[in-house]
């Protein structure tokens, strides 16, 4: 009999906490589904000794803290190195989420052992599906320097956004990580921000996939993925029957830092001046106003408040007008171990 790898879900951890810091919004790409808005989180860099102080701001040395380094592309940022350095002295877990160019030779700057992973995100299995995604060319360069990152001993981790543009492709991903060495896939769900909120992708058709489509091809790829070797991690998005709905804005402790100071608890606000904090004149400054984390406590049938607001078509009703699913918290993940 064989045996087939499960998934389970990765409830909010108590006392872990993620950073995701966004030290600049520049980037050499210009993805047709990139979530960056520069007009809610501006276009600056952020200097070294900043971000060293926000770091600081951040951490708390005694709890597992992941920081997730982001853009725009952080690659672009030429004291990278130096960035990731501070945060591992004050004990940040240290992840870099990068486009795949790799700027400023960070692969030579920078050894494994400092970094704990390196992040690529591809949109597609092939030039064909990625490269009209995220950019002519794009999925050459990604490739050859994952290959490169591998071979200088850095774990290596891929994002693929699942949208209607790739779903039919996703199927292809395990072999092509498997050849590349990756380590770690995170499937992610497109989200209605950025781009995607004002832009669909062709005349009349959506970015989102069906329910349906979303159950039958993810899990399954993501099984395959794990029988290869890779663990793999899925949003959940839609709660079985017995599942209780939790939102990681209550429960959990999560950051999302933008370089004009902005601090957000749930992605899915990043469009709106709705965030719950503010980095003032080096403090972490509560905003007592109509932020965010007043509608987290709004208890509803469809589950995310957010989602319900910003992404309402993603929610189908029975004809009595109950929702056929309850969305989940974007951040509740579903994790499928290798077998070893
Ligand atoms: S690589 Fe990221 S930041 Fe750059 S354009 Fe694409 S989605 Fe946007
Ligand atoms: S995605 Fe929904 S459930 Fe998750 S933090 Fe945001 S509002 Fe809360």
């Amino acid at each position: 009999m064989t045996t087939v790898p499960t998934a389970r879900t990765v409830g909010f951890q108590s006392g872990e906490r993620n950073i995701f810091f966004h030290i600049l919004t520049a980037c050499n790409l210009a993805c047709r589904h990139c979530y960056i808005n520069p007009g809610q989180h501006g276009t600056n860099t952020l200097p070294f000794e900043t971000v060293r102080q926000w770091l600081k701001l951040f951490a708390q040395p005694e709890r597992q803290t992941n920081l997730v380094l982001l853009g725009g592309e952080p690659t672009l940022h030429p004291e990278l190195p130096a960035i990731i350095r501070a945060a591992k002295s004050m004990r940040y877990a240290v992840t870099v989420d990068s486009n795949g160019y790799l700027f400023h030779d960070l692969l030579d700057r920078v050894s494994p052992r400092e970094l704990d992973y390196l992040s690529f995100s591809l949109d597609g299995p092939d030039a064909a599906v990625n490269d009209p995604i995220r950019g002519e060319g794009v999925f050459a360069v990604c490739t050859k320097n994952i290959l490169r990152a591998v071979a200088c001993g850095f774990n290596t981790s891929l994002i693929y956004t699942v949208s209607s543009l790739n779903i039919d492709h996703l199927h292809r991903m395990p072999a092509l990580l498997a050849n590349l060495g990756i380590r770690r896939f995170f499937i992610q769900v497109i989200g209605l921000r950025g781009n995607p909120a004002v832009k669909k992708p062709d005349a009349g058709d959506s970015w989102q996939v069906a329910p349906e489509q979303w159950l039958t091809v993810v899990p399954e790829v993501a099984a395959a993925a794990a029988r290869l070797g890779i663990h793999t991690t899925y949003p959940k998005v839609y709660l079985d029957e017995e599942e209780s709905f939790q939102c990681a804005g209550i429960v959990a402790d999560n950051f999302f830092v933008f370089p004009n100071g902005r601090v957000y608890r749930c992605p899915l606000c990043e469009d709106h001046p709705i965030h719950s904090y503010r980095v003032e004149e080096n403090r972490i400054v509560y905003r007592n106003t109509l932020t965010e984390d007043r509608f987290f406590l709004l208890n509803i049938p469809e589950g995310c408040v957010m989602n319900r607001l910003l992404q309402p078509d993603t929610i189908q009703y029975h004809p009595d007008g109950t929702p056929m699913h309850r969305i989940s918290c974007c951040l509740l993940k579903q994790e499928i171990a290798p077998l070893v």
